[in-house]
């Protein structure tokens, strides 16, 4: 039988193409990409030529038979997305668990993530961490989300729009407190890529005076264990009796 690959793009910068990545690109039968034109201005500048099916968030449920029966007939297809890795918060996972299930061969090709590429500048603790994606849009949700985070005690990320990130900072306050360190991670691998780190309360007020813009990528340090304070016998005496008395 055929070949899925899983081929990432670059998230920015042209030159974030693996050798290998082209090379699959340059075997393969068709190219399943997320933008027609998008992929094919990629190919054009890699000079080459295939045939592309479109598949995206839109199509995927009747487009997965399709793609599979085409991998069942033992032709290869490689995956990929706008940017980045495919099924990393974009169309693919699906079509990848779908080949998988039908035991059909799934090879990930390595290459650029924009959470994985933010995560190790960021300063934050690498390991272990929470990759989440998207948050949800509607308040309530987005709130209840950062709600289950909260006592997480390692990093977590998130990718975040730029019209919606003065909101998600004011929510992230909400739960978090201000006083929480984070960092935003944007335009990577392009010409204004930019690290801010900071409290929750520094970062938004940077956002106070300058317009989100570009691609995001939000880190959120883990819950800090309370840092023993050394409490006098006196201060002991106090709490205890503060906590009888309540
Ligand atoms: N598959 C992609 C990956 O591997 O990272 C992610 C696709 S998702 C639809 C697009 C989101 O990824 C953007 O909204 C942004 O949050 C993040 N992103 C993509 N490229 C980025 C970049 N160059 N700098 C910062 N964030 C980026």
């Amino acid at each position: 039988t055929g070949k899925l690959y899983l081929v990432p793009t670059p998230i920015g910068n042209l030159s974030d193409i693996t050798f290998r990545a082209k090379e699959i690109l340059n075997e393969v039968d068709y190219i399943a990409a997320e933008d027609t034109r998008h992929t094919g201005q990629l190919l054009k500048n890699l000079a080459i030529k295939k045939p592309m099916i479109s598949f995206h968030e839109h199509n995927t449920q009747e487009k997965i038979p399709d793609i599979l029966s085409l991998l069942e007939s033992g032709h290869t297809i490689a995956q990929v997305s706008d940017a980045g890795t495919p099924a990393i918060s974009d169309p693919g996972e699906l079509l990848a668990k779908a080949a998988i299930e039908q035991d059909l061969t799934v090879i990930s090709i390595p290459g650029p993530a924009a959470f994985l590429t933010a995560l190790v500048a960021s300063g934050l603790d690498v390991q272990p961490f929470t990759y989440i994606g998207f948050l949800p849009r509607k308040k309530t949700q987005q709130l209840e989300k950062i709600e289950e985070i909260k006592a997480i005690t390692h990093t977590t990320i998130f990718y975040e729009a730029p019209h919606r990130l003065k909101k998600t900072l004011a929510n992230l306050a909400e739960v978090l407190g201000e006083s929480r360190r984070i960092v935003l991670a944007r335009e990577l691998t392009k010409i204004h890529e930019q690290y801010l780190r900071g409290t929750i309360a520094e970062i938004s007020e940077y956002y106070q005076t300058n317009e989100p813009r570009g691609e995001y990528v939000l880190l959120v340090e883990g819950m800090q264990e309370a840092t023993e304070e050394t409490v006098t016998p006196e201060e002991l005496i106090n709490e205890v009796n503060q906590s009888v008395a309540s």
